[in-house]
């Protein structure tokens, strides 16, 4: 039996403002911008009812190495590449030929290894076209 989450009016107003950004925004981002709404709110709040989204599956964590970590409010399958010179991270979507070919490697893999695989985790780090440009210009 699936017993309903308790949904309290705070949590959702968390959910929503994470749904309306594209950012990634971490706690204290998503606390400053919450904070607006609901002045009274405190950071450890907005962190816990974060944790209890992302355990919920309503959320995601999004982490990377050396970073603070990010929600993100589209639980959609996709994936995430970080700016290495300005550290924002934008979303990659992929099609669902694509999808399907990462399913046969998990199974490949599980018959391999013999493990149950669960899934994979791939993060990409590039340089964003702002921080690309803007290196190009320093060069001249
Ligand atoms: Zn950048
Ligand atoms: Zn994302």
């Amino acid at each position: 039996m699936n017993r309903k989450p308790r949904f309290t009016k705070q949590r959702k107003l968390i959910l929503d403002e994470l749904k309306k950004v594209k950012t990634h925004p971490t706690a204290q981002e998503l606390y400053d911008s919450i904070r607006k709404v609901l002045p009274n709110i405190s950071l450890g709040t907005v962190y816990r009812n974060l944790e209890l989204l992302c355990q919920q599956g309503m959320a995601k964590r999004v982490e990377f190495p050396e970073a603070q970590r990010r929600y993100d409010g589209d639980v959609s399958r996709h994936y995430h590449i970080q700016c290495v010179g300005c550290g924002k991270v934008d979303d990659i979507y992929v099609n669902e030929t694509r999808a399907i070919r990462e399913d046969e490697l998990i199974r490949f893999l599980g018959i391999k290894t013999n493990y149950d695989v669960h899934g994979q985790k791939i993060d990409f780090f590039g340089l964003c076209p702002e921080c690309k440009s803007r290196k190009n210009q320093e060069k001249l």
